[in-house]
């Protein structure tokens, strides 16, 4: 299927990405692995103005260390987290993690940040974020912010540009083979990791 016609735009950085967003407002949308995105298009599910290509803006790519922190760019894809030494070592729950999603060819494309902007409850790394406790960096006209990811309300216009954990992470490996694969993902994360704001959540919730 064809999806419906869109501008598209290709900024170089953060700053002319974040302008964009800012100038064309809600006709706009951010494009990643387009693997959620391009699909709802063609289904006429979302029919955007504007597709705002994050795809060539390298400072939003890549995983590194700072002090004790493991910084990583929103446009880093699955198949990346799989393969960083970096994770490997200070948080491997991420790396097989990664490996349960979707198939080789998503994982090729799809990326940590569309995967969580993209506000799907069965999503993986939204959950996880809250479990190895990250924080996310977003970039909007009114400048940048840091926000704890059990907090997190992403406005209309700001791009996510990151994600920020304190390292060692709290979650251990074995972990995630026998208990989080058991009880599926998304919220399963969560409730299965024994996170005490989505217990909380869920007893409000149920209450
Ligand atoms: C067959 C298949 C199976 C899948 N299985 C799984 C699975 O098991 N687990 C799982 O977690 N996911 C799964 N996914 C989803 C996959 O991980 C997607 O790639 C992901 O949801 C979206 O990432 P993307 O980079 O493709 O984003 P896109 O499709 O490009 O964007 C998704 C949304 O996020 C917004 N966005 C993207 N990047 C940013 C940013 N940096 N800042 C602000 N907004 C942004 C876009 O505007 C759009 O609204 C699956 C997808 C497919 C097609």
């Amino acid at each position: 299927m064809i999806p419906p016609r869109f501008e598209y735009h290709a900024p170089k950085t953060v700053g002319e990405a974040v302008a964009l967003l800012g100038q064309l407002g809600s006709d706009a949308k951010l494009l990643a692995g387009g693997h959620s995105l391009l699909p709802m298009m063609k289904l006429r599910f979302a029919a955007p103005e504007h597709l705002i290509d994050i795809n060539r803006i390298p400072e939003l790519k890549g995983i590194r260390e700072e002090g004790g922190t493991v910084v990583i760019g929103a446009m880093t894809v699955e198949n990346e987290l799989i393969s960083s030494p970096i994770l490997q070592a200070k948080v491997p729950l991420l790396c097989e993690a990664a490996k349960l999603i979707a198939d080789p060819q998503v994982r090729n494309r799809g990326t940590i940040g569309g995967d969580i902007a993209h506000g799907d409850p069965g999503n993986d790394h939204p959950a996880l974020s809250i479990v190895i406790d990250a924080s996310f960096v977003l970039e909007g006209p009114n400048g940048r912010r840091t926000v704890a990811a059990v907090v997190v309300d992403q406005r209309g216009f700001e791009l996510l540009g990151g994600f920020w954990l304190r390292c060692p992470a709290k979650v251990r490996r074995h972990q995630v083979d026998h208990r989080g694969q058991r009880h599926g993902r998304g919220m399963g994360w969560l409730r299965c990791l024994g996170c005490q704001h989505a217990e909380q959540s869920t007893q409000q919730g149920n209450a």
